[in-house]
């Protein structure tokens, strides 16, 4: 069996399942956010009555994070139906936007789109602050009612996005029917190359399959390569299985996956035991492809579709208006770091946003420093717009007031990780999907620019 057929064999109870099979699983976690949880929680109460309590509220975790800071005031209401619903069931694990269970979040216009207007609950994009907040753990099924609920596959559990109607069955009865998946296998040798990121890793094979070329398929990242793939490289990667049509995407256990997992679960007083799935000799695969990471060059998504892949260095004749880092993908530390490498001593050219994907990393970047200056200090003396509000923001467009939103038909590139369009705003604009590294290089330069011209 693959990684991801030992886990639905062991949730289901089974000793052995192939693809195709139909199985009843047991959920580990489920996780909603402001966008699909009151449509959830709806179905919930339709079919179980009002009064009824969830199945387990220690596994249920909420997470605002979508569209949180702006002024609409239906996007405002859905957190309020959330933290009603939390305050209901006694649900433990909801990272409110505010601090009082009783009170309402309003945007501050004081404090604008750039300054802090969270409490200490906020845990920011819902697929960074799960493994952050130590809800990620080998061999588990997550499901979440978003279709990037994949990333968490970069812990060696099976994670996928389910809908509201599957999120409000598993919230009552914390089982859900699945079919289990095919499994694409993508082995990985060697190590990347200076200018080279995780992110060239998945557009790579998005581009060799096609953005539908994993669909209901589980996309399985093993090999030598990975070894020196930190975690957050392996979340960038599983995170865009979904990219392909992937129902998820999953990579084997090792020392990091476990030093990760074991420090964050500590650190949050969370479950802290779990079993990890290692691979089996009679793995089936559909679809085999070996990648030489050493060979690899900075890739770019172009425009519509994530399975458009060109490389960066001949693309130079795309100008662009905008550039963008943030999202669950590409809004790391490790990615604002990376940007910043390139960004240091230099000035953007364009409109360029900043949006960490979680309080932490606005922590991390305004505490690190490289000589006397912090990572968030360079950034916004190289001229990008940096909020600490950190969350999707226009990573998926949101009400027109969201920072970063493209209101007009722009060309933007971008660190995230989706470009069909209309998915950051005006359905006439561009989105060019990079790495970070790519996306400084060419906010530096205005056009899109392969980053090894600033990093040599
Ligand atoms: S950052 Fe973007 S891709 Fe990630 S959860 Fe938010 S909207 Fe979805």
């Amino acid at each position: 069996m693959t990684l991801t057929e030992t886990i639905l064999a062991r949730a289901a109870g089974k000793a052995r399942v192939q693809a195709g099979d139909n199985l009843w699983v047991k959920a580990d976690v489920l996780m909603t956010h402001d966008v699909c949880g009151p449509g959830t929680i709806g179905v919930f109460k339709r079919e179980f009555g009002q009064a009824a309590k969830v199945w387990d509220r220690q596994r249920v975790i909420i997470i605002p994070d979508h569209y949180i800071f702006t002024a609409d005031s239906k996007s405002n209401r859905n957190v309020d139906i959330l933290r009603e619903f939390v305050k209901e069931q006694g649900i433990t694990y909801f990272y409110d936007v505010i601090d009082n269970p009783d009170g309402k979040w309003v945007f501050d216009s004081s404090k604008g789109m750039l300054q802090r207007q969270y409490g200490s609950h906020y845990a920011g994009v819902c697929h960074t602050a799960l493994p952050q907040k130590g809800h990620t753990r080998p061999g588990e099924i997550l499901f979440g009612t978003d279709s990037h609920t994949c990333m968490a596959g970069a812990f060696n559990q099976f994670a996928t996005g389910i809908g509201n109607t599957d999120a409000g069955f598993v919230l009552g009865t914390g089982k859900l029917l699945l079919k289990v998946p095919e499994t694409m296998h993508f082995r990985l040798e060697g190590q990347l190359q200076p200018g080279v990121m995780a992110k060239d890793i998945i557009l790579h094979c998005i581009g060799e399959i096609g953005f539908d070329g994993a669909t209901y398929r589980a996309m399985q990242f093993d090999g030598p390569g990975v070894a020196s793939l930190s975690m957050d490289d392996r979340m960038t990667i599983a995170n865009m299985a979904i990219e392909a049509g992937g129902k998820n995407g999953i990579f084997e256990f090792d020392a990091k996956t476990e030093e990760y997992v074991n420090h964050r679960t500590r650190l949050n007083g969370t479950k802290s035991s779990y079993e990890p799935v290692m691979r089996h000799q009679d793995e089936k695969f559909v679809y085999e492809m070996t990648l030489d990471l050493q060979r690899l060059e900075p890739t770019v998504a172009c425009h519509p579709d994530p399975g458009q892949r060109k490389k960066a260095r001949d693309l130079g004749h795309i100008k662009l208006d905008r550039a963008y880092i943030g999202s669950c993908t590409g809004g790391k530390t490790s990615d604002f770091l990376e940007f910043a490498r390139v960004l240091r001593g230099r000035h953007v050219t364009i409109d360029t946003f900043g949006v960490p994907a979680t309080p932490e990393t606005v922590h991390d970047l305004q505490t690190a420093r490289w000589g006397d200056r912090t990572i968030w200090q360079i950034l916004v003396e190289a001229g990008v717009q940096m909020t600490e509000n950190a969350g999707c923001a226009a990573c998926l467009g949101g009400p027109v007031d969201t920072f970063g939103r493209m209101n007009a038909p722009l060309k933007c590139i971008s660190a995230t990780n989706r470009n069909f369009p209309g998915r950051m705003g005006h359905k006439e604009s561009q989105v060019f999907l990079a790495s970070p590294f790519t996306v400084a290089a060419s906010a530096v330069a205005g056009r899109i620019t392969d980053p090894r011209e600033y990093l040599s």
